[in-house]
């Protein structure tokens, strides 16, 4: 197994069985909301409860492990803390990519008397898939 424990640990959280197979879904999909996640857990912890999962979703996020990536009208998705990217996410099907932050973008987010602790820019539109559809 990679090293959630690892990254667990470092953020200051226990590593439960519950919490590195969350952890385990969420890498191999890349971007993933709830209700997928606890498909993938059922099937090798079929007595964990969404509550559960809701549970340490959230502690997990609060920590800094992973981040929520909120989407119009559909649940939020979420994904491993990696480095900063911006999301380009699809309004139709829900796919989230990452796309790398340009020097210009970048630039544009320093602003005179705002000390910026963190940022996420997430653009809504149509992927290549449902422009073709
Ligand atoms: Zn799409
Ligand atoms: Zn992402």
């Amino acid at each position: 197994m990679k090293n959630y424990i690892t990254l667990l640990k470092e953020n200051d959280l226990k590593a439960t069985i519950q919490r590195t197979s969350i952890l385990k879904s969420i890498d191999h999909a890349g971007h993933i909301n709830v209700d997928e996640i606890y498909e993938e857990v059922k099937k090798q912890y079929p007595t964990l409860s969404l509550a559960t999962i809701y549970k340490n979703i959230i502690l997990m996020q609060h920590n800094g492990v992973i981040i929520e990536v909120p989407i119009n009208g559909k649940k939020s998705k979420y994904e491993l803390k990696k480095d900063e990217h911006m999301h380009l996410i699809c309004q139709k099907c829900g796919e989230i990519q990452d796309q790398e932050i340009n020097p210009q973008t970048k630039e544009t987010l320093i602003i005179e008397n705002f000390q910026l602790k963190s940022s996420q820019i997430n653009l809504y539109g149509l992927c290549n898939k449902c422009q073709n559809s």
